[in-house]
């Protein structure tokens, strides 16, 4: 029997980097994964994620981000239409500083796996399936498949949308499909996407070109009706390479695939309640959103660097990791800053797949006006810069 201050399912990207930021306080950790160890290999960009500054602030305090920057692709602005319509909107810092980076999901978890091989108190076990998750007043036990026994204070659930921990614990979930698919690919393209990162409303849905590294590369996340998407998949490659440029407007000039495509359903989750005793939730455990603000690793990142803030003041304090105010402190924080974007990106959704002609005008005088007020600009610029709302400390500006 191994005893630790907290055990966590689940070495993701969230996992992970709350494992590191658990380390430094003394804290004895467990982070059991099913899948392997990640192994050093060269990016592939098949899965990206757009982090911004906030983001970027957590990685690097926990050692991993000068690692993940190096196959990063930075951005510089944003840009924002709608098909058919005189709707746009610009973003970019005034200082040209980067909004975000395009990063490979792969490396990330490479790296941040890189920092906890340093740490003499976190133990990893990969290829690692639990057979037993029971709770008591005191603390946790979990079992393994090959029969270790694991005794903890707290145990965190990190292990993905479709989380283990949630379900055993019973913890209730409110989800709704969003009806769409995202299709995502490596693609070429004829113009060089001069480290812009674009999104276009199209009736479907939207779909974004998100620059990689190279200025003839992007990564795409099209996020298409159901039918509509399996008929794209259906396409052969030169077909789907003339509707994705037609899609696009050929706003880089002609597109053409570079991977294979992968599909992907797209799934509104929330779990109603994030927390049960000992045990609680964070990142695409307790929350997944629609990727088209591209926010679900961002918010996963700043879930677990508020909680590590919240259980290194328990620590100070000397009071017990697991005390019941302090977890329900983490969870109304966070519930709060996931609530209010599950709403936005609903709102965006909602609002951008109607194709009545009164609203396309609407929207484009929206969108018009929006480009020319600095003062709400501004606060949208905020927002995806990742400096809005309660955060953390060590993902402050
Ligand atoms: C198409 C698409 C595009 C996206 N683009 C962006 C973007 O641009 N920016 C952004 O911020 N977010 C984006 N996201 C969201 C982002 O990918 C997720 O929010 C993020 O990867 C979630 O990280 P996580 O650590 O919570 O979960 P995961 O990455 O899913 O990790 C969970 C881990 O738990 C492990 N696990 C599962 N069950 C168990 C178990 N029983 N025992 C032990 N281990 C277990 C899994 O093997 C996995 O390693 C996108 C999502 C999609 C679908």
């Amino acid at each position: 029997m191994q005893r630790y201050d907290v055990t966590i399912v689940g070495g993701g990207s969230a996992g992970l980097t709350l494992a590191l930021l658990l380390a430094p306080l003394g804290l004895k950790v467990a982070l059991l994964e099913k899948g392997p160890m990640p192994q050093p290999a060269a990016p592939q960009f098949a899965r990206v994620s757009a982090l911004n500054p906030a983001s970027m602030r957590v990685l690097s305090t926990v050692g991993a981000w000068s690692g993940i920057a190096k196959s990063a692709q930075p951005y510089t602005a944003m840009r924002v239409w709608e098909a058919d319509s005189f709707a746009n909107i610009d973003f970019s810092d005034a200082a040209g500083q980067p909004l975000g980076w395009i990063c490979d999901n792969e490396q990330i978890r490479q790296q941040l796996y890189l920092q906890i091989q340093q740490q003499a108190n976190i133990e990893c076990l990969f290829d690692c399936d639990i057979s037993k998750l029971e709770q008591t007043e005191r603390e946790v036990l979990v079992q393994t498949a090959s029969g270790q026994l694991l005794l903890s204070q707290l145990l965190v659930g990190a292990d993905g949308v479709n989380s283990f921990v949630r379900q055993q614990q019973q913890l209730a979930l409110t989800h709704w499909d969003y009806d769409q698919q995202a299709i995502v690919a490596i693609i070429n393209t004829q113009l060089p996407h001069q480290q812009v990162a674009r999104q276009v409303f199209l009736a479907s849905g939207p779909l974004a070109l998100l620059p990689l590294p190279g200025q003839q590369q992007c990564s795409i996340v099209w996020s298409a009706e159901n039918a509509v998407a399996t008929e794209l998949m259906a396409l052969s490659d030169t077909e789907f390479n003339q509707a994705l440029t037609a899609a696009s407007q050929s706003v880089l000039g002609c597109l053409s695939l570079n991977s294979a495509r992968q599909r992907f359903g797209l799934k509104m989750r929330y779990a109603s309640q994030w927390l049960r005793g000992r045990v609680l939730l964070v990142a695409d455990a307790a929350h997944s959103i629609h990727p088209l603000a591209g926010q679900g690793m961002n918010l996963g990142l700043m879930d677990v660097a508020a909680l590590a803030q919240i259980l290194a003041a328990q620590q100070q304090a000397g009071k017990p990791l697991a005390e019941h105010r302090a977890l329900r402190h983490y969870e109304r924080w966070r519930k709060a800053e996931a609530q209010t974007l599950i709403a936005a990106m609903e709102a965006f959704k909602r609002g951008f797949s109607n194709d009545q002609h009164a609203l396309k005008l609407v929207r484009g005088l929206g969108m018009s006006v929006l480009n020319k007020l600095p003062g709400v600009k501004q606060q949208i610029i905020a927002a995806a810069l990742g400096n809005s709302g309660d955060l953390p400390d060590i993902a402050r500006p």
